[in-house]
């Protein structure tokens, strides 16, 4: 039987996966869930004999029922190919005692790549399967790293258009450059005046505008999302959660059916919840232990059942989790409200008008699965350090929110389940920070890295981890800056309609 989509918030209408890849978000503001979970229909002492590939396609047929075998098989085959830099595309490997899975092989060095290399062919598929002949226009607010992995996955694919917003100001140097260098025609890049929120709330308001919506239908536009709200985005990502586990069962570290925890640095909550849905389908996960930087809105809400973004915003060493609303998390309320959209409704509601919401114990109940675990600057550079220097392995900061929240969390129980560390980018993106944290306790070090090219220190950063330079860093050495917009928020709008009518 398919499945079928429907929204979190009280929309009863029906969408087949295909028709909800091309919608993004319901029209009631509420985001699209399956109906029910599919079981894995591999066993899991089959796993470690799956290729990556293969693996995803095990995963993908199950939510995405209405597309064809041939179809998923194209869109798996043209995402994960000579692209990545790994031909596990998704590598486990050990360090010290800690599973590290690394899921920066891919063009942008970031984990958004394992979606968005996807996506646009799920989105190009479902166009024509649905026939829709409208110029579909993605509409993207980023934190940093969905940003490039988003322009990456649809330069130049026919029948597509991309608008990118990040806060200015926001991202690292790094970042902006692999984003303002983007060479594909239909393109374009907008740095805005506010934090990350300010722009996923403006993206957001523009979906909503009947008004515009209206005017760009009539010049043959198509407004979706290809922000982690997308399936087509939280379906492809179950997939390294199953290959993960038959890797760890392949390498002997657990035997097939033995609990694995995960621990995920966590923002949008995407990434996270794409875990849940995998032990949904069957996988035996523990533990999903969800990894906060000092924005720690998450950790508070596990801690305490109330949901409050009325706080200070920070500005962290890893910007991608910089993030005060979680819009991924309305899945995973709606699911322990027992699939209740009114009580969810509510929530949505209270959160945007008052910034906050309380859930009743019976929903806290249904967090079980979790562990909220945080970490502070000082720790993330202390785990990047002393990572380094007990195993000569580098990580960036993102991942290293997750490596400290692994030891927290071994430290603060006894459970005894082995933990994969999701690892979320490369050193190499977050090179200054990176560096910064490993001469951490030398101060002449540290002050004379202040007036150095971040490029050298890529190159210092290569020669100390024994790793070749990526080439999404050497690219954009010298390439030119095509993209200088900068607009405020209440600009956005008028800056889509600019560049499209
Ligand atoms: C996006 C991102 C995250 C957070 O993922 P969510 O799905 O938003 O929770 C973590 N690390 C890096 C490097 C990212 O780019």
């Amino acid at each position: 039987m398919d499945i079928i989509y429907r929204s979190t918030r009280g929309d009863k209408t029906e969408y087949t996966a295909s028709q909800a890849v091309v919608k993004g978000l319901c029209d009631d503001g509420g985001l699209f869930v399956p109906d029910r979970f599919p079981k894995l229909s591999v066993e899991l002492d089959k796993l470690p004999r799956l290729s990556y590939r293969e693996t995803a396609y095990e995963v993908m047929k199950e939510f995405l029922t209405d597309y064809t075998k041939e179809e998923l098989l194209d869109c798996i085959n043209k995402a994960y190919d000579e692209k990545f830099d790994d031909d596990e595309i998704a590598p486990l490997v050990k360090k010290g005692e800690q599973y590290f899975l690394e899921l920066f092989h891919g063009k942008t060095i970031a984990f958004k790549d394992m979606a968005l290399s996807i996506l646009p062919h799920l989105l190009t598929t479902a166009m024509k399967k649905n026939k829709v002949d409208r110029e579909v226009v993605i509409l993207t607010a980023t934190s940093g790293d969905t940003g490039k992995a988003a322009l990456a996955g649809f330069a130049d694919v026919p029948g597509t258009r991309i608008i990118v917003f990040y806060p200015k100001g926001g991202v690292s140097r790094i970042q902006e450059l692999q984003m303002v260098t983007e060479k594909g025609r239909n393109t374009k890049v907008v740095g805005v005046r506010g934090n990350f929120d300010d722009c996923q709330s403006g993206v957001k308001a523009i979906f909503n505008d009947e008004e515009l919506k209206d005017e760009l239908d009539k010049a043959g536009f198509r407004f979706s999302s290809a922000n982690s709200i997308n399936i087509g985005r939280l379906v492809p990502q179950v997939a390294y959660y199953v290959f993960a586990y038959g890797r760890m069962v392949k390498n002997g570290a657990i035997r097939a059916g033995e609990p694995l925890n995960f621990v995920v640095p966590t923002g949008n909550f995407g990434n996270i919840l794409a875990g849940y849905y995998a032990k949904q389908m069957g996988l035996p996960i523990g533990k999903l232990i969800c990894a906060s930087n000092e924005n720690k809105v998450l950790y508070d809400f596990f801690r305490t059942g109330t949901y409050d973004k009325n706080r200070e915003f920070i500005l962290t060493t890893s910007p991608s989790m910089d993030i005060l609303i979680s819009s991924n998390l309305e899945r995973l309320i709606y699911l322990i409200s027992g699939s209740d959209t009114t009580k969810n409704a509510a929530l949505m509601s209270s959160l945007s008008s008052e910034g906050k919401y309380e859930i009743d114990d019976k929903m806290a109940a249904g967090l079980k699965d979790f562990y909220g675990a945080y970490a502070g600057e000082d720790e993330v550079f202390e785990t990047i350090r002393s990572i380094y220097e007990k195993t000569g392995y580098v990580i960036d900061t993102h991942t290293a929110v997750a490596a400290c929240a692994d030891n927290k969390y071994k430290a603060d129980t006894d459970d005894g389940n082995k933990s994969v560390i999701v690892s979320t980018a490369s050193p190499f993106k977050f090179t200054r920070n990176v560096m910064k944290a490993i001469k951490s306790d030398d101060a002449s070090a540290l002050k004379e890295m202040e007036g150095t090219d971040d490029f050298v220190l890529v190159d210092e950063l290569s020669g100390l981890s024994g790793v070749k330079v990526p080439p999404a860093v050497e690219e954009i050495r010298n390439a030119k800056i095509l993209h200088d917009t900068v607009c405020e928020v209440d600009e956005m709008k008028e800056t889509v309609k600019s560049s499209l009518l």
